[in-house]
């Protein structure tokens, strides 16, 4: 009861209220209506008894009262008897067995088995002297079946209202119970509307409609508070590569400037401006590669291309490129797979790939490269026995801005891989990879053809 809310004991108050009254209200006015009847019924019997004087007095003769018969209505009986109490005159119904001694005193109400009746003996005067007497007897077997029914009807609409009383508070309860998660949903929308995210619904009520939608609602706010984080990072991420660039442009210029220098000394500064000038033009084309993956809306410029050729042709160029990293490429390309492929998104898909082996490799190192077809799905990988990947930072490395090495040594942004992915998925396609920490690592992707 204590833990009741406050509607719920003034409704159940209510409720309990109206029951007692009906308790108290509906018996007094069955004692009403049941006196109403009775009254009626003996002011009728007595009008009766004084009718049937009349006429046996006119008669004056006790032995036949038809004309009083005639003026009784039916449900009533008249019987005249003598002084000794022998029935002179008239009947009595069948059921009415009582001995014939008479009660001047008042209307009584005899009962036998299932019948009662009202009954009115009067004392017949003739010529100044007792000359018998008459006994008027009414059934009151209809007003005891009204009343019955009345009461009947009475216990039926306490019952009825009790038993609505009642289910009215547990349905109002399951109501109550079944719409909790609405408030909790609307308490966790306004925290959420003042800023934070973190808030959850967390509801551990039944698992119906209402439950799901709010175990919906969790999943969707985790969703928005993942993106939500994410979307900063990636503000935090990309202010701070570009600080780094800037910073070395800025710190080479006041070199520059900062008084008379030589040529070669000139062209060191303007050197280190346009290596950091590539690299900020670099990452700005990546971001907007990145911006294009993130809208989610990007429909790539597809064109069937042999991409065995294509593929060969950029190993090979990177292959030129790769002597200052001391690893070797080395290639296992089937020959004429036809594609339908965005050339410069899959040439970016492989040039990071090997890129990465060559740059994450050890002196002495090697990289192989492999395209083959097999069935309708193209595979394409990128091996190498480079420093590998601690399993610790698998699952992160194809994270915008991820990189396992924090350090300034490596000053590439982290967008390698997730560019790998979203290019294969934009093509239909799937990445997976194998790595093991100083042994080396194996990039897969996997394309349908069609
Ligand atoms: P980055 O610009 O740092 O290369 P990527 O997205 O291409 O960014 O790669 C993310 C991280 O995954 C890298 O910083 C590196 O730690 C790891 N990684 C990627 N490729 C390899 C590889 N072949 N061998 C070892 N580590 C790799």
């Amino acid at each position: 009861m204590r833990r009741l809310k406050i509607k719920w004991k003034i409704l159940l108050g209510h409720s309990i209220a109206l029951v007692l009254l009906m308790m108290l209200t509906l018996p007094v006015m069955y004692i009403l209506v049941s006196d109403h009847l009775y009254n009626g019924a003996k002011t009728l019997l007595l009008n009766e008894g004084d009718q049937v004087v009349q006429a046996l007095r006119s008669g004056d003769n006790t032995n036949e009262p038809d004309s009083a018969y005639d003026m009784i209505q039916t449900g009533t009986y008249i019987a005249v008897y003598s002084n000794d109490n022998t029935q002179i005159s008239g009947w009595m119904p069948e059921s009415f067995d009582f001995d014939s001694q008479p009660s001047f005193d008042d209307v009584y109400y005899p009962e036998n088995g299932e019948h009662r009746w009202m009954v009115l003996d009067r004392q017949l005067i003739a010529n100044g002297s007792e000359s018998g007497w008459f006994r008027v007897v009414k059934s009151l077997d209809s007003i005891t079946s009204a009343l019955n029914y009345l009461k009947t009807l009475i216990i039926v609409i306490i019952l009825v209202y009790s038993l609505f009383s009642a289910l009215a508070m547990i349905s109002g309860g399951l109501l109550n119970r079944a719409l909790s998660p609405v408030k909790q949903i609307t308490e966790t929308a306004q925290q959420i509307v003042q800023g934070d995210l973190t808030k959850r619904i967390n509801f551990d009520g039944a698992r119906d409609e209402l439950g799901m939608l709010a175990e919906t609602l969790d999943e969707m706010l985790d969703h928005l508070e993942y993106s939500f984080n994410r979307e900063k990072r990636f503000s935090s991420d990309v202010s701070h590569e570009l600080r780094t660039p800037i910073t070395a442009i800025i710190l080479s210029a006041e070199e520059a400037l900062d008084g008379d220098k030589t040529v070669d000394e000139y062209k060191e500064d303007l050197c280190v401006i346009l290596n950091e000038g590539r690299k900020m033009n670099s990452l700005i084309s990546q971001l907007l590669m990145m911006a294009r993956s993130h809208d989610g809306k990007y429909t790539p410029k597809m064109e069937s291309i042999d991409i065995s050729a294509l593929t060969k042709t950029i190993v090979e160029e990177l292959s030129e490129g790769a002597g200052n990293t001391e690893a070797s490429i080395s290639s296992d390309i089937e020959e004429g797979i036809i594609m339908s492929v965005e050339q410069t998104l899959y040439m970016r898909l492989i040039i990071n790939l090997v890129d990465n082996a060559l740059k994450y490799n050890t002196p002495g190192g090697w990289v192989k490269v492999s395209l083959l077809k097999n069935s309708n799905l193209v595979s394409l990988s990128v091996e190498d026995n480079g420093i590998g990947i601690s399993d610790e930072n698998l699952p992160k490395i194809w994270d915008r801005f991820f990189k396992a090495d924090q350090s300034s040594i490596n000053s590439s942004p982290g967008l390698g891989l997730s560019i790998v992915k979203w290019v294969a998925e934009l093509h239909g396609g799937t990445v997976h990879v194998k790595s093991e920490l100083n042994k080396g690592s194996l990039f897969e992707i996997q394309i349908p053809s069609k």
